[in-house]
């Protein structure tokens, strides 16, 4: 079993669990992901790692207990994972950028909601490395935030923004880009988006018209996450690419969101069963 050593419930039906995974926690970089399984017959479950501790030798992940499976490691995880299988997908494109070219953007993230998780250790990674960014993170309302201290620590400008105005600017994330931009002198050369697709999809299509380019992390439906069963296809440009393998980092600008969204939508009758199921 892997064992989680610290649980604590963040917002919102959102937990973050620090779990002993030696071997991920050893070679892990921010933006690659762990698959879960409480048991022999439980679902895989796909978690971006939110932080890592390579003496502690465990990860932190995130959750937000809303489909069968997160109910039941809501429920049951203290006992920890019978499977943490990882580090899966590709490290983050700004972890493997040449130091020179990194030095000279000016990254800004938009992180929206539970999004907020996997922006985490980029943020940090960055800092830690000498560079800086800008963070936005967005939430419906102000006790739906997360991670806002852990944030500031690392962030050069934490900037929060709330739908209905709750905490810090009213609006949503790309309503506070575009604030920054226009009544605040920022500019920025590069924008790291995570969060809801509908966000990321908004996003994109206003960083596209300014010109920034723009990293989105993909979490379609995923099964083995290894690229063998092709569930987590998505239409990048005119390439079809698979977001455990090839991602979940990718172009914004090449994704085709609606067909992403589409093919999301299709699981959620299914979903619905199964929770019935569960709650039962
Ligand atoms: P949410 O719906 O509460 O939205 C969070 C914020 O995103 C909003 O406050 C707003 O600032 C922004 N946003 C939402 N819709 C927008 C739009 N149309 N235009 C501009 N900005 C918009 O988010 P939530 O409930 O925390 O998110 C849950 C979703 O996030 C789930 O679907 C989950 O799968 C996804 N998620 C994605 C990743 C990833 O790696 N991409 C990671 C964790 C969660």
């Amino acid at each position: 079993m892997f064992k989680v050593v610290n649980k604590r419930y963040l917002a919102n039906n959102i937990w973050l669990v620090d779990v002993e995974a030696p071997n991920v926690a050893k070679s892990c970089l921010p933006g690659q992901f762990v698959i879960v399984r409480l048991d022999d017959k439980a679902e895989r479950v796909p978690l971006t790692i939110c932080d890592y501790d390579r003496e502690k030798e465990t990860i932190t992940l995130v959750y937000q207990s809303v489909g069968a499976s997160t109910k039941r490691m809501e429920k049951e995880d203290d006992n920890g994972y019978k499977d943490v299988v990882g580090p899966l997908g590709q490290p983050s494109e700004l972890c493997l950028m040449p130091k020179e070219e990194l030095a000279k953007e000016k990254i800004l993230f938009m992180a929206g909601g539970v999004g907020t998780a996997p922006v985490y250790p980029q943020v940090k990674w960055l800092k830690e490395n000498g560079y800086e960014a800008d963070v936005i993170v967005g939430a419906r309302t102000k006790d739906l935030l997360i991670l806002e201290e852990e944030m500031k620590q690392w962030a050069t400008n934490l900037y929060i923004a709330t739908d209905d105005g709750s905490y810090g600017f009213k609006g949503n994330v790309n309503d506070c880009l575009k604030d920054l931009l226009a009544n605040h002198g920022k500019e920025y050369t590069r924008v790291v988006a995570i969060g809801p697709m509908i966000m990321m999809k908004f996003v994109c299509l206003t960083t596209k018209e300014l010109g920034i380019p723009t990293i989105v992390s993909m979490n379609p439906i995923m099964v083995d996450g290894t690229g063998m069963c092709g569930a987590c296809r998505l239409s990048v440009g005119d390439k079809i690419k698979f977001a455990c393998v090839d991602g979940p980092e990718f172009d914004g600008h090449l994704i085709n969101f609606d067909e992403a969204m589409n093919r999301q939508r299709m699981y959620k009758t299914e979903e619905g069963r199964k929770i019935l199921k569960v709650q039962e």
